[in-house]
């Protein structure tokens, strides 16, 4: 079963509520926890992993050779990233770093003088504590594809959760709705769509709903920090109830989710009272799904 954890919203406790349900979890099933929020991950902080390198993630760049190019300036030309600058009369110039590996370039020469070479925009690390296997990505500083790091992460994926025969496949999404969000709802059973009791959390949420019924995933929402500001808690309460979108679970404003960050820990760890809400959003999971 694959569940990704996402919120169009950062910040309201995405992170918090996976690393929690992936600790539930592993306690009957085999879990893998995928960190995709590649451009910040840190679910191997909430649980105290000691992360090891498992691969570096490389994209295909150009390369040219001078020796052939006439100074046509088509390859400037067809670079939607504008990742090739070009004067006339003059070489073109390549800005690797907003290079996004499309190779239309290559293709465009008609002197043949751009071949293909690559450079590395991230790295996957895996590691494991409180049972659960993590596998995390991690965008190059300065690189744009993190798409393409989260599509590599779930890749490589596959081969571990076969290896370790994974019944539990978790993923920590990036916040949002652009390309890597989607890398990492597509092909889910469930969304888990992660929110807080303010305007702009329910104007992201909608965003996101907007997503998983797009792809026709299931999906529930988790409203965490939920008595924080109880008038607009029932306003979410509405919105789920008039978009027929169930909440599978809502979280208090405790110090203990402070104090669980804090020490690196999750706050089921912390204190065991919180167990009782992440079952109870397993087996509204399970329910649906059935
Ligand atoms: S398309 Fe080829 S020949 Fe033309 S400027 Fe680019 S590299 Fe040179
Ligand atoms: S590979 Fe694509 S993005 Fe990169 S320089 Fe060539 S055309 Fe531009």
């Amino acid at each position: 079963m694959k569940i990704a954890v996402t919120g169009g919203k950062g910040g309201t406790g995405k992170s918090m509520v996976a690393t929690s349900l992936a600790v539930e979890f592993a306690k009957n099933k085999k879990t893998v926890l995928l960190d995709v929020d590649v451009e910040c991950p840190n679910d191997h902080l909430l649980l105290s992993v000691k992360k090891k390198e498992f691969v570096k993630i490389y994209q295909p760049i150009p390369k040219w050779n001078f020796n052939k190019c006439n100074k046509c300036g088509k390859c400037a030309s067809v670079c939607k990233q504008n990742a090739i600058v070009f004067v006339k009369g003059k070489y073109p110039a390549f800005v690797k770093d907003i290079c996004i590996g499309c190779k239309a370039c290559i293709v465009a020469c008609p002197y043949g003088a751009i071949s293909e070479t690559k450079k590395e925009i991230g790295t996957i690390y895996t590691g494991k504590n409180y049972n659960v296997d993590l596998i995390s990505g991690e965008l190059k500083l300065g690189e744009l594809a993190s798409g393409e790091v989260v599509a590599e992460v779930r890749k490589n994926s596959e081969s571990i959760v076969k290896k370790l025969k994974s019944e539990i496949i978790l993923i920590d999404s990036a916040a949002g709705i652009g390309c890597p969000v989607i890398a990492s709802l597509v092909g889910t059973d469930y969304i888990i769509a992660v929110t807080e009791p303010t305007p702009s959390a329910l104007h992201d949420l909608k965003r996101v709903l907007y997503l998983a019924n797009h792809f026709q995933i299931k999906h529930g929402i988790v409203i965490n920090k939920y008595d924080l500001a109880k008038e607009f808690y029932r306003e979410i309460e509405k919105f789920a109830q008039k978009s027929n979108t169930p909440v599978i679970g809502k979280i208090p404003y405790k110090k203990d989710f402070v104090d669980a960050t804090i020490k690196m820990k999750p706050v089921v760890e912390i204190n065991p009272n919180y167990q009782k809400i992440f079952k109870q959003i397993i087996n509204q999971i399970n329910l649906s799904i059935k």
